[in-house]
């Protein structure tokens, strides 16, 4: 039995970013993926390529009359070519999964592909389909094993007809018409993506309002804008049922008390992720699952009820997010090799890759008055900035959340152009407990899109 300090299950953000970190602190390191490629949801058909598939379907947007006319460019006659297009984002996700098979390779981490569970203290069983299974031991399990969509019985689905995120990723016609379950990340990141490749796209979301946990002043913002775009959002409606048809699917939906069957040629059910804990062993391995959400108990070092193994990522409580993961993975890691490590739960940065961007970080203002606390907003608008002008791109705002008292940053809220890579900034501020004062005190770049936020903060600061 070959014996290891750390071996990860799971190849994923959580599981890589750990292996690696580990292996380059010295340690021997396993990491079994049960998948032929390595990289999680996240790599094969999560992250990556719906962002390859958003930045295509926007280049395809904007030749075809999405604002380059104002530009004073006129193009012929635009045409898509799907296929090419879904060729692209296989080679993308091709070169990211080749390149971290190469990374963990070089940092001396054993990847062995096979279906791993736990087989007792210390011992992680693998199995390789026609292949001899092995047996693991190890000083330290990591589970990394992500998470799995959730499908409601009442909407089964059939692989063509009825999809799920990574059914919708790569269509092999445009949809005529499309229907989503679930406005929230997947819907809008997704149907936002079909709608611009010629989709008539319609979110059916259960509660009063798409993108629930967003800042509601930005989730009403991108309501306005995607229904400008042509997507029809029908919030206050849950989804009762599906039945895929020969030419299509009839849906059932339930709306202020009335019920009402729709036609799509294909529906994207996109309700929710759940913790991957299946298989694993996990109950006679003593390992506790919360028993609200599934997902697997850790304490504050990512350690679970059974001494030796440890859990990251979307496995356990917090938002399922790529970088969440990858961060606690690297934090088990210097803890394992006895460094010191914390994540900051309170300054972790998500993003919609909806058109405008959307991008958020800390508190959201409803948060803020649901605690009674004593606060200033600030907002400035991306059209009072020169470079939103520049772009042609002026739709969004940024908005500051302070502390009345000290100015200390809470939250910060982007919709607009590249808000994805303007939230680094206001991140940075909160994790680091940065005040409105000391950010309007850092000049920035002119004529740059970051000074919506600098003069967002300067609108809080002149507010306290
Ligand atoms: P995963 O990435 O799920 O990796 C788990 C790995 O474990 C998988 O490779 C799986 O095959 C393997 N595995 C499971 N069980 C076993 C077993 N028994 N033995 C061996 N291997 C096993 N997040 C963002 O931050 N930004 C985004 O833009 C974004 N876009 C997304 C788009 C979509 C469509 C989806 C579905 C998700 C998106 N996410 C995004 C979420 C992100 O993908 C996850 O939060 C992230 O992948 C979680 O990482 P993880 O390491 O916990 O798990
Ligand atoms: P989500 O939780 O973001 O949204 C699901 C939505 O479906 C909710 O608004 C819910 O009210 C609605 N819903 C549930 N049942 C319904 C029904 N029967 N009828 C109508 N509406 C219903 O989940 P998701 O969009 O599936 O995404 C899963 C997770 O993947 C996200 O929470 C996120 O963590 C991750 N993700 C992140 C990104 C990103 O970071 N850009 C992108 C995609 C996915």
């Amino acid at each position: 039995m070959a014996t290891w300090d750390l071996v990860v299950v799971g190849g994923g953000p959580g599981g890589y970013s750990a292996a690696a970190r580990a292996a380059e602190l010295g340690l021997k390191v396993a990491c079994v993926e049960r998948e032929a490629r390595l990289g999680g949801v996240c790599l094969r058909e999560g992250c990556i390529p719906t962002k390859a598939l958003l930045d295509s379907s926007e280049l395809f947007a904007r030749a075809s009359g999405g604002g380059l006319e104002a530009h004073g460019i006129r193009v012929g006659k635009v045409t898509l070519n799907l296929q090419a297009l879904l060729a692209r984002q296989a080679e993308v996700v091709e070169g990211l999964t080749g390149d971290l098979a190469k990374l963990l390779a070089r940092r001396g981490v054993e990847v062995i592909h096979g279906e791993a569970h736990l087989a007792g203290p210390g011992t992680v069983a693998v199995a390789r389909g026609q292949a001899k299974p092995l047996a693991l031991e190890a000083r330290a399990v990591l589970l990394a094993t992500g998470s799995e969509p959730v499908i409601p019985v009442v909407l089964p689905l059939d692989g063509t007809r009825v999809v799920d995120s990574t059914g919708a990723l790569a269509f092999p016609r445009v949809p005529r018409r499309l229907g989503i379950v679930g406005g929230g990340y997947i819907g809008l990141e997704l149907g936002s993506a079909w709608a611009r490749l010629g989709a008539e796209v319609t979110v059916l979301e259960a509660l009063p309002r798409i993108a629930a946990g967003l800042d509601g002043q930005v989730a009403r913002t991108l309501a306005r804008s995607l229904t400008a775009q042509g997507l029809a959002l029908r919030v206050k409606t849950r989804v009762a049922g599906a039945r895929a048809t020969a030419r299509g699917v009839r849906v059932t939906v339930e709306a202020e008390g009335e019920t009402e069957e729709l036609a799509f040629d294909r529906l994207l059910v996109a309700v929710g992720r759940r913790p991957r804990t299946g298989g694993l062993g996990l109950a006679e391995a003593g390992v506790a699952l919360d028993p609200a959400t599934g997902r697997v108990r850790v304490d504050q070092a990512y350690q679970t009820s059974a001494p030796g193994v440890y859990a990251v990522g979307d496995l356990v409580d917090g938002p399922m997010l790529a970088h969440k993961a990858s961060a606690e993975g690297l934090a088990v890691s210097e803890l394992l090799a006895g460094r010191t490590a914390e994540v900051d739960y309170d300054a972790i940065p998500s993003v919609v890759y909806t058109d405008p961007e959307v991008a958020g970080v800390g508190w959201t203002e409803e948060g803020l008055k649901a605690r009674g606390a004593a606060y200033v907003a600030g907002v400035f608008p991306f059209a009072g900035t020169g470079r939103a002008r520049c772009l042609g791109e002026t739709m969004g705002f940024a908005k500051v959340l302070c502390h009345r008292r000290s100015g200390r940053l809470l939250g910060a809220h982007l919709i607009g152009p590249r808000a994805s890579e303007l939230i680094a900034e206001a991140a940075l501020a909160v994790a680091r407990g940065a005040t409105a004062a000391e950010l309007v005190a850092t000049v920035h770049a002119h004529p740059t899109l970051a000074e919506a936020f600098w003069e967002a903060c300067r609108v809080a600061e002149g507010d306290r």
